[in-house]
């Protein structure tokens, strides 16, 4: 597989669902053997453009690798302090989805836009800009030798195949939810019907938690899927009076929210969506995935620390 990167500069914008506020990211194109580098600001705009990874880095970038994800808190965060951003997941999946390996991605507001919840508006912007193929190969990583992380019953695993394959199952018996199991060969097309428009989803119940934290203060219906305590999603006007109830939990502006349905866009979206998590988290591998993820209720911490596994053993891996 060839390296690729934007055609043309791709735009997102919207509320960043942990912080509420509005933010930005502009994806702009590099050049071979950059990788995806995240930079603070629109200033650096125009000297991104093209520039190598090593040389934003230099600048104050942060490379979108798994050993610079620093918190893994209800989403995946890269880089520390105020060079951080926060949500990668869902672009760093539709950017390996869509086959884009090198990217600079100016960033304003420290998040990356929650958009509808999934990858699908990313992956529609960046195939309307163009996918650039480039000369250069891709590397490949292989996985020769099983690893395996746990935590609490929850686990993530990964083992030799041919293919990147990823199974995922989730226990959602406590939430009402029955368990889901979704197997997902990996190829672009497959990724971009199946997997990228499943969107963010959260629990009724799980609401003075994050309220306590002061976390998700940007969840709404356009872009996050509520079930209730019988596993049932909300309409726009059921999660309008609850969060009422509870003094604006979720920060969803009344006026807002109209009367449409929140109807699923797969009977197990719930689990698409953590498939579609855990190709972003993988992708920060840096490489072409050949081997199978399989994982249990796991989430962010485990893809990253699951990823930390594999390359502390070289016997682990061939990256070619
Ligand atoms: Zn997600």
């Amino acid at each position: 597989m060839l390296q690729a990167t934007v055609k043309s500069k791709v735009v997102i914008e919207g509320v960043g669902v942990h912080s509420g506020v509005g933010c930005r990211v502009s994806i702009l194109p590099a050049s071979e053997n950059c990788g995806v580098v995240y930079v603070l600001g629109d200033t650096t705009e125009t000297a991104a453009i093209g520039s190598c990874a090593s040389d934003v880095g230099d600048s104050g970038g942060v490379r979108a690798n798994y050993a610079n994800v620093s918190d893994t808190t209800l989403c995946t965060r890269l880089g520390y302090g105020k060079v951080g951003v926060s949500m990668v997941e869902h672009l760093s999946a539709a950017l390996y989805g869509c086959g884009v390996s090198n990217a600079v991605l100016c960033v304003c507001g420290g998040e990356v836009p929650i958009l509808d919840g999934s990858a699908a508006v990313i992956v529609e912007k960046v195939l309307a800009a163009g996918v650039q193929w480039q000369r250069e190969s891709r590397k490949k990583l292989k996985i020769i030798q099983t690893v395996k992380v746990e935590e609490e019953g929850r686990w993530a695993m990964l083992s030799p195949s041919d293919a990147f394959l990823l199974h995922m199952t989730c226990d959602f018996s406590s939430k009402g939810l029955t368990t889901q199991p979704f197997l997902h060969e990996f190829s672009s097309e497959r990724f971009i019907t199946e997997v990228a428009p499943a969107r963010t989803f959260g629990f009724l119940t799980d609401r003075e938690f994050y309220q306590r934290h002061a976390l998700a203060q940007g969840v709404s219906p356009e872009n996050t899927i509520i079930f209730d305590k019988n596993g049932l999603p909300l309409t726009r006007s059921q999660v309008t009076k609850a969060l009422a109830r509870s003094s604006s939990a979720f920060g969803i502006a009344n006026d807002t929210v109209t009367e449409a349905a929140t109807d699923l866009r797969f009977s197990d979206e719930p689990v698409r969506h953590k498939v579609l998590d855990a190709v972003g988290d993988l992708s920060l591998a840096e490489c072409e995935i050949i081997g199978r993820y399989d994982g249990f209720c796991s989430g962010h911490r485990l893809n990253n620390l699951v990823l930390r596994k594999l390359f502390a053993d070289s016997r682990n891996f061939l990256v070619t």
